[in-house]
């Protein structure tokens, strides 16, 4: 197959005003032209991942560049050989990122525009990770840092972006005299996030400008010292970053092997990513724990149209018991 669809990633922080108004001429104009994707439009900015072959994707980045607005802003562009999303969505939100300041007691929200950390370059980035007195901080989701990150970066012990301030203060003391350098997929979230850090007094904060994503495209850096796959929220799931010396960090949830196969937990009520081989996904009825694998409702049991019958031989035989209340 030829890499003949593009995907798009992008992100300006600018206000909109009549963003209600806006999210739908622009979903009408995303719609008309047959372009796939998912697009967030906030009074704050505009925030997207979108896919479609060069000549939809070439008129979608003129139609934008063409609003005053947006005449500056910058796309990522990766090229695939197949369309990242099934559907066209463009939803209206109150911020394009969510830190949660306001929720948590921490203030108002961080307006980027006003207070952020200092862009990195790719190359800039490359030498403060090789830099031992500074801090390297990973702020997406532990699932995303599981599947790949930079070689000694941080994974904070949160389950979600709105934790990490709060994670911060905990652990102000590790790094409040150093220099912390932060990085997300894109840099939407960074923005916000080191522009955060900055109001809370520390000293020295870095982002790396335009993310994993436009490190992982830079001819000089080449993507060096990111180990495993980046994480993406599209069909893709995981992209290539590191072209010098790549490595799967990823491991299989049931058997520790090298793994990079996302699936999401069958209980409905867990659905936690884990990684695992195909062969494990059938074994473990795509359960991440016993509970799980034996929940009444366990949707690999739904989806392959297991009798109770087999769905007890199946967790026989890694030495699991299906209890008698739970039925098909
Ligand atoms: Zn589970």
């Amino acid at each position: 197959m030829s890499n003949d669809i593009r995907v798009l990633l992008y992100y300006k922080y600018v206000p909109i005003e009549n963003a209600k108004e806006y999210a739908q001429i622009h979903l009408d104009f995303c719609k008309s032209i047959g372009l796939k994707g998912r697009v967030l439009i906030a009074d704050e900015g505009i925030n997207g991942t979108v896919s479609g072959d060069f000549e939809t994707t070439q008129k979608y980045m003129d139609w934008v560049h063409s609003n005053e607005r947006f005449a500056d802003l910058w796309f990522k562009i990766d090229e695939e050989p197949q369309d990242a999303f099934k559907k066209m969505f463009v939803r209206y939100k109150k911020e394009i990122v969510h830190l949660g300041l306001e929720d948590n007691n921490f203030d108002s929200d961080i307006d980027p525009l006003e207070v952020t950390g200092e862009y990195l370059s790719p190359k800039q980035f490359k030498e403060a990770l090789l830099d031992e007195d500074t801090v390297v901080l990973d702020t997406r989701n532990d699932y995303e840092y599981d599947l790949g990150h930079f070689r000694g970066a941080i994974r904070p012990d949160i389950r979600n972006f709105r934790e990490l301030p709060q994670w911060v203060r905990n652990n102000k003391e590790k790094f409040m005299e150093k220099r912390v350098v932060v990085y997300c997929t894109g840099g939407v979230r960074c923005e916000k996030f080191s522009g955060w850090m900055v109001r809370e007094g520390f000293k020295d904060v870095g982002q790396l400008h335009g993310g994993i994503t436009t490190y992982g495209k830079d001819p000089e850096v080449q993507g060096e010292l990111w180990d495993g796959a980046m994480y993406v929220f599209d069909e893709r799931i995981s992209v290539p970053i590191n072209h010098v010396d790549p490595t799967v960090i990823g491991r299989d949830h049931f058997d520790g092997n090298p793994c990079e196969r996302y699936v999401n937990c069958a209980n409905p009520f867990c659905n936690k990513q884990i990684f695992a081989s195909e062969e494990n996904e059938a074994k473990y009825l795509r359960g991440c724990s016993p509970e799980c694998r034996a929940h009444e409702r366990n949707r690999y049991v739904a989806e392959n149209s297991l009798t109770r019958q087999e769905w007890k031989e199946r967790l026989a035989d890694i030495g699991e018991v299906l209890p008698e209340a739970v039925s098909v």
